[in-house]
């Protein structure tokens, strides 16, 4: 498959790494703190909180921070893991600084660009990135049957795209071959056809933002993205095993207003324990999302045929069997030490 019919940004998990370097003491614990809750770099508004740290260490801190955006650098000494979640990385930039230095240290699905600043929103921790590997895999191998065909679907990696005055990558997204759009209403405000799949994994992420940011720009309007599946797993400290997951299923069919955001159609918690701590026991077939074909092929080229001898219509996601491949993956890291974060 050549890269360039996916554009110049193809980035896939299995073949490029998502950031440069990660920090061993990163940790997964991550903290209501609201160490930064004060700091100039920090989004929120809440001034309430201000007693908590010295001004002097916030700005040392910022600064140990800043040197992810200016030099690719986690700094271990930065505490990321006690970041309050989007952080505000950089201001006064413009979006082709942005993607220029997205694509220096190769940082995907982490960072995005808004109205000229640069916003944290994810950590690089192994536990984001293998679920994204695992949810990966399960919908790749349920495309397999039409590959090398005319009906083959792409995965694109965390593609880049601009659009609302932003700059946004997903975690994954799948789409067959599609011809150009009309310029501007491209996925890099030109003729760049959207995904029809995106896929989005929060992790240190809130389950807010990741939220909002499927329905206000993937799914904001009816041009763009056509499903979008959100996983949200709740972080752990070091050396644990995730206990609670969501998942959410949205399609834009279901947009039943132009300003009303897209209800979700599917919603499960698969997990091995609710937010409560309390077990959950989920078997096979119980927690799914199913992907129809129309919204997998949704714009394709016109002579492309949808290859429903090959496919499943729908193609169907057991959550039950991607949280087994995600638990097996960690559990392997762990067992191999290596699961530092
Ligand atoms: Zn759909």
């Amino acid at each position: 498959m050549s890269t360039s019919f996916y554009g110049d940004h193809y980035s896939s998990y299995f073949n490029v790494s998502r950031v440069r370097k990660v920090s061993s003491e990163t940790s997964e614990s991550v903290t209501t703190s609201t160490t930064l809750a004060t700091s100039t770099s920090s989004i929120t508004s809440n001034k309430s909180t201000s007693a908590v740290h010295k001004p002097i260490e916030d700005e040392e801190l910022r600064k140990l921070r800043r040197l992810w955006w200016e030099e690719g650098n986690i700094h271990p000494q930065a505490k990321w893991e006690e970041a309050k979640l989007p952080y505000v990385i950089a201001k006064d930039i413009t979006l082709d600084e942005y993607e220029k230095r997205t694509d220096e240290f190769n940082v995907h699905g982490l960072w995005e660009w808004i109205n000229y600043e640069v916003i944290i929103y994810e950590l690089p921790l192994k536990r984001h990135e293998t679920f994204i590997g695992s949810i990966t895999s399960e919908i790749m191998e349920k495309c397999l049957p039409a590959k090398r065909t005319d009906a083959e679907i792409g995965n694109l990696g965390a593609i880049r795209t601009r659009v609302d005055n932003s700059g946004k990558e997903a975690d994954a997204c799948f789409r067959p071959s599609k011809p150009p759009v009309q310029p501007p209403n491209g996925s890099d405000r030109e003729g760049e056809p959207w995904p029809n799949i995106v896929i989005e994994v929060a992790y240190s992420e809130s389950e807010q933002h990741v939220l909002d940011k499927v329905k206000k720009y993937w799914l904001g309007n009816l041009d763009r993205v056509h499903d979008a599946i959100v996983v949200k797993i709740d972080p752990v400290s070091t050396g644990q095993i995730p206990k609670r997951m969501q998942a959410w299923h949205f399609c834009i069919s279901d947009k039943r207003h132009r300003y009303r955001d897209v209800p979700h159609r599917t919603y499960f918690e698969f997990g091995t324990h609710d937010k409560d701590g309390n077990p959950i026991d989920i078997q096979q077939g119980q927690c799914i999302i199913k992907i129809s074909l129309d919204c997998l092929y949704h714009d394709k080229f016109p002579d492309i045929v949808i290859p429903r001898q090959l496919l499943p219509d729908p193609i169907v996601l057991d959550f039950f069997l991607i949280r087994e491949s995600f638990l097996l993956l960690l559990e392997q890291l762990i067992c191999d030490k290596t699961l530092a974060d």
